[in-house]
């Protein structure tokens, strides 16, 4: 017996073959915004939709919906979520309200999981521990948008605003997934989110930030550089030891990307106590970044048990961003969130 379509992860024009080989192509645009732009997973609800096809659906078809296996509430009003895939395995995903003032939310942002595990190996990241499992679909992607969305409107009369690509996972190594969710994510009618809402974080793979650019891909990109000495990256982050993904390569594959898409980058950089803090490195971090558009965002790096690595002091940081701001490098700084339930970066693996 063949096996079902997993529905929810077909690209709108794979839907649409596969729809027309029973119906007219305008049913496939009607069974996506059912999906996409509803959040609905009940056939019997999608009442415009011949009951014959509902039923080839049902039959030939599977929906493979996340189910929340768990959820966390931290002090700052971050959401964790624990979804279980269809495979049994788990990811995290965490909305991450941001309040004004007076206590009404101006954005909600989502960092979802691309992959469970990762096979990258940074020696600073929870979620490296766990080696790489698999990829998520597309749909399992969107789909933790939508759930968190759900969240955002019940819990904080909110709606998601921003979404992330900095959950578990290396998101340039499942670009189908990640570029089928993003289609979803932007359609008009679908999630109906500005591709520019979005950006994917890469531990900085130069020949996919290469792809990137020949698609001309609308959303923002995120290189985490978190040393700017190929000696220090490389014993931190593996994928550097590689010619061609050494900081060379990376940052000659950003220049093609800026110059072709004409937006500038943002570079992640974790601020380790002793390791990747001093005035050194703060200047040689300015030389390389300066090489094209870009701007800095410097993350005060949330400790995981065991790994060995701390946060930096905040006068360190402060004398960093003295010395960035000299070099006239526009600089960002990102506060943790989430870290009494570790939903902050870095600290993403399956321990509940
Ligand atoms: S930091 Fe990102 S790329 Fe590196 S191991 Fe963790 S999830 Fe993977």
């Amino acid at each position: 017996m063949a096996t079902p379509v997993d529905i929810l992860a077909l690209d709108r024009a794979s839907l649409k073959a596969w729809v027309e080989e029973s119906d007219p192509g305008f049913r496939a645009d009607q069974l996506w915004r059912w999906l996409w732009k509803q959040g609905e997973r009940n056939l019997d609800a999608m009442t415009n939709l011949p009951a014959s096809l509902r039923e080839r659906i049902s039959t030939k078809g599977v929906i493979n919906q996340l189910s929340l296996s768990g959820q966390q509430v931290a002090s700052d009003g971050t959401i964790k979520f624990l979804f279980a895939l269809t495979s049994g395995r788990h990811v995290e995903t965490v909305l991450i309200p941001d309040f004004a003032e007076d206590g009404m939310p101006v954005r909600m942002t989502v960092c979802v999981s691309s992959q469970v595990g990762c096979a990258m190996g940074c020696s600073f990241c929870a979620t490296g521990l766990m080696g790489f499992q698999q990829n998520l679909t597309s749909g399992e992607i969107a789909e933790q948008v939508q759930l968190a969305d759900h969240a955002a409107r019940t819990t904080y009369d909110s709606q998601v605003s921003n979404v992330v690509f900095m959950g578990m996972g290396e998101p340039l190594l499942n670009m189908d997934g990640v570029l089928g969710a993003i289609e979803k994510l932007t359609a008009d009618d679908g999630f109906g989110l500005g591709a520019k809402r979005i950006t994917v974080s890469t531990v900085g793979l130069a020949t996919r930030i290469r792809e990137l650019a020949d698609l001309e891909a609308r959303f923002g990109l995120a290189v985490s550089l978190h040393a700017p000495f190929n000696d220090k990256r490389s014993s931190i982050m593996p994928v550097n030891r590689k010619a061609k993904t050494d900081l060379d390569s990376l940052i000659s594959a950003i220049k093609y990307y800026t110059d072709k898409t004409g937006r500038r980058i943002t570079y992640e950089y974790c601020m380790f106590a002793g390791f990747n803090d001093s005035i050194e490195d703060a200047r040689e971090l300015a030389k390389l970044v300066q090489q094209a558009p870009a701007k800095v965002n410097l993350i005060m790096y949330n400790p995981v048990e065991g790994l060995g690595f701390h946060r930096s002091e905040e006068d360190t940081l402060d004398r960093f961003i003295s010395e960035l701001v000299k070099k006239k490098v526009t600089v960002t700084v990102r506060r943790s969130r989430g870290q009494d339930i570790d939903a902050a970066c870095g600290q993403l693996a399956i321990n509940q």
